[in-house]
């Protein structure tokens, strides 16, 4: 059996990281970086980008001129590409659960601050084009205002005491490497949101390392706990011919799933957190269903690829592989898990479909099986 968890310290204020943690900077950095790049003749390669995260941006901006060799100084490359990021600040979108946490520790009373090693100049700019954002926080502390940027605890030291509280009742919220050390050498509680998934190794110092802010279960650090089971997404949606998965789902569990190829939307997965979503599904020539998928590895099956496995609300006489399903996700039930047992399994599988059975029922959810995607193809009659 696995150990006991210890049991975390308690804490009253959270102090959140801005890049890679509330935003999803680094889409928009790895655009940027790679047209930049191309005009010189050098392709961008994403996995450095580990040197960047987390850094001062002339931290970052060192790293690139070195890994690329590009023939300017740190302070050269830094000044061309600000103006290429400060372009962009607006279409740089919140990472899934960024604005729940926001909202529920705000409407809750819980002191939140934002420490980031950019500018606070820039943080401003960011935070800006995010509705509520800049109200949430009762201080904001930018690398700019410190003599040191993360690793050194100065942000967090500082961010604790513009609330005017001791760094030991303050947990912090974190991405990247840098970061983590940060909260560390602060002494505070520090819970680890990889945004780069190998790195999840180097962040083990951490208190806690969750898989998305979705995952946060803010309970465990004495502060209240999240209040809905269903959380409503932004959509996406998903389609194309059924095909064999592992042959499992109805024999094992009895619980059929219908396979969609994971190589072609292998992009779009790894755009979506793992975890267990719920929507609408339609298929052609039958009609449109409730659905709950779990997307990722699967841990009771150790699966080495990252799949989505959508189970149809609905009995039918027949199976129906190769025919056309498209599928609107619009809703998040709970992280995925490991379970002791298979009946535990299926028991939880059957928890998650009368969840989502109800929670389609809700205007909130319902409105989308009207979505264009899932009605457009299918014939009059099944609409
Ligand atoms: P596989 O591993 O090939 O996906 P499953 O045991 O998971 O096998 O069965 C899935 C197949 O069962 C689907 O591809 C579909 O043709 C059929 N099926 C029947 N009822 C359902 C349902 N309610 N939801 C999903 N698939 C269903
Ligand atoms: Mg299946």
């Amino acid at each position: 059996m696995a150990a006991s968890k210890p049991v975390c310290k308690l804490v009253s204020h959270v102090i959140v990281d801005l890049d890679g943690t509330l935003l999803n900077t680094d889409s928009v950095a790895n655009q940027i970086l790679k047209s930049f790049l191309a005009k010189l003749g050098k392709k961008w390669d994403s996995k450095s980008a580990h040197r960047i995260v987390g850094r001062t941006p002339l931290e970052a901006a060192a790293a690139v001129v070195e890994d690329y060799q590009l023939p300017y100084s740190k302070e050269e490359f830094l000044s061309m590409i600000t103006p290429l990021f400060a372009d962009q600040w607006c279409n740089i979108r919140p990472l899934a659960g960024a604005n729940r946490l926001i909202k529920h520790l705000r409407s809750n009373g819980v002191p939140m601050a934002l420490a980031s090693n950019s500018p606070k100049s820039n943080i401003e700019a960011k935070i800006s084009c995010h509705n509520g954002w800049k109200e949430s926080f009762s201080a904001i502390v930018g690398g700019d205002e410190v003599e040191d940027g993360k690793p050194s605890p100065n942000i967090f030291l500082e961010a604790a005491k513009r609330m005017n509280t001791e760094p030991s009742s303050c947990l912090v919220i974190e991405d990247s490497v840098a970061g983590v050390t940060a909260g560390n050498a602060a002494e505070m509680e520090v819970i680890a949101v990889p945004s780069i998934p190998k790195q999840v190794d180097k962040l083990s110092s951490a208190s806690e390392v969750v898989n998305s802010l979705l995952d946060l279960q803010p309970e465990k650090w004495g502060l209240p706990q999240f209040e809905d089971c269903t959380l409503p997404i932004e959509p996406w949606y998903i389609g194309g011919p059924v095909i064999k998965g592992f042959g499992r789902g109805s024999k094992v569990l009895g619980i059929p799933t219908a396979n969609l190829s994971a190589e072609s939307f292998s992009d779009i997965l790894s755009e979506h957190t793992s975890g267990v979503y719920f929507g609408w599904a339609a298929l052609f020539t039958r009609g449109i269903y409730k659905m709950v998928m779990n997307i990722g590895w699967n841990p009771y099956f150790a699966n080495t690829e990252k799949t989505i496995e959508p189970w149809l609300l609905h009995e039918f006489d027949e199976d129906f592989y190769g025919e056309e399903l498209r599928l609107a996700i619009i809703g998040y039930i709970k992280p995925e898990a490991n379970f002791p047992s298979l009946e535990s399994l299926i028991a939880r599988i059957h928890e998650d479909g009368r969840i989502a059975e109800k929670a389609l029922d809700l205007p909130l959810y319902a409105a989308y099986r009207d979505s264009p995607y899932l009605t457009n193809p299918l014939p009059e009659s099944n609409s």
